[in-house]
């Protein structure tokens, strides 16, 4: 979604990005349900209609008559602003990627198991708060709350900071029972960049036995572009050998794990090149294990991958790993050290996929600067 600069969101309407510029496309198609202010109304319509459009914007932009027509609705990217692709409906984070999850266990829980027992047997979840969802861009206040203290918990600024990298997926028609694997792409729209912002010193605190809560309710950041399923064929893989084969419900049915290489930067600097195609659970079984209770879905809902990981130590997807818990502090090409965020620091994702043509589908980019604590 993009708009002609200025605050708020007046104005707001669909775009395609194309290189630097967008394809204001409302204007280009004459068709006004690109002027909503969010792709819900589209994203509602079905994968008929996503290819139909599709093809004409390959065709506006290849077939020699439309060219100048389709150029004289283009904005160049520096001149607009950029906004929240969807609205969101509910949102569940998932726990997909077994090198972070066994990493995670390892720092939690020396000496143990890495996995819990339940690990391989579904993908695990919890539902995240959607009215914290921002757009890229957006300053991420350092939260307040409780921590673990030597005579009692204490209360303060979150003292471990940490971004992770995630892949994100929205409902573009929502099911009122259980969707089955083979039908993700019935359902799912397209796919985009997550930051969880999570503060790991009040999730150890508070998660005593639920799962996360206000160490990641006060803001989780998505990238301004959706890119559609559809055009994501050419990254599709085999996902990660099924060890054990999963319940029948959860049986793969298609290869739809993604090829996607995912960039983390901090303070412009590279840290880690996640390898989405590692993650274990696919999407398609995401929707289907969140939906076989019943639970239905809506246009906008969202769901994530968890941090994604690879088996290197430059392909893990939050400081919690990098810096093994702040045990391995990270030091960074121009010298400065960390093992959590600071205040002032900028986390940036992209990701990139290969695409039909041989080139790379990018995905834009999510970013966010840590703010001060604003003391209660
Ligand atoms: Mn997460």
């Amino acid at each position: 979604m993009f708009s002609d600069g200025g605050d708020g969101t007046g104005g707001a309407r669909v775009g395609v990005r194309i290189g630097d510029s967008v394809l204001d496309l409302a204007r280009a198609l004459g068709d006004e349900v690109f002027g909503e202010p969010s792709l819900n109304a589209f994203m509602a319509q079905g994968p008929a209609r996503w290819a139909e459009v599709r093809a004409r914007i390959t065709d506006l932009l290849t077939a020699e008559q439309h060219r100048g027509p389709a150029a004289a609705t283009l904005r160049p990217l520096s001149a607009v602003r950029l906004h929240l692709p969807f609205t969101a409906g509910d949102y569940v984070d998932f726990f997909g990627n077994e090198y972070h999850a066994a990493n995670a266990g390892r720092i939690f829980r020396p000496g143990g198991e890495p996995l819990t027992p339940n690990w391989k047997h579904l993908p695990i979840g919890y539902h995240g708060r959607s009215g914290t969802i921002v757009p890229s861009g957006t300053p991420v206040t350092r939260p307040c709350g409780q921590r673990r203290g030597t005579g009692g918990p204490t209360f303060g600024p979150s003292r471990l900071l940490d971004f992770e990298a995630e892949v994100g997926f929205v409902v573009g028609v929502g099911s009122s029972g259980p969707v089955p694997v083979r039908d993700f792409a019935e359902h799912v729209f397209g796919v985009f960049l997550l930051n969880d912002w999570s503060s790991r010193d009040l999730q150890a605190w508070e998660s005593q036995p639920l799962g996360p809560f206000l160490a990641k309710s006060f803001a989780t950041s998505v990238s301004p572009w959706v890119v559609p399923l559809q055009a994501l064929e050419p990254a599709r893989v085999s996902p990660p050998p099924r060890d054990p084969e999963p319940l029948p419900y959860l049986a793969d049915a298609g290869p739809w794990g993604l090829d996607l290489t995912l960039e983390v930067r901090l303070n412009g600097q590279l840290v880690a090149r996640p390898p989405f195609a590692a993650t274990y659970w696919t999407a398609a079984q995401m929707l289907a294990h969140m939906t076989v209770n019943g639970a239905s879905t809506r246009t906008g809902d969202l769901f994530a991958s968890g941090t994604v990981s690879g088996p290197e130590r430059d392909q893990r997807g939050c400081l919690l790993e990098l810096s093994w818990g702040g045990a391995e502090p990270l030091t960074l090409p121009d010298g400065s050290v960390r093992s959590f965020l600071e205040d002032g620091d900028e986390v940036t994702i992209s990701a990139t996929a290969p695409a039909s043509d041989g080139t790379r589908i990018g995905f834009g980019e999510v970013t966010g600067q840590i703010r001060p604590a604003a003391h209660p």
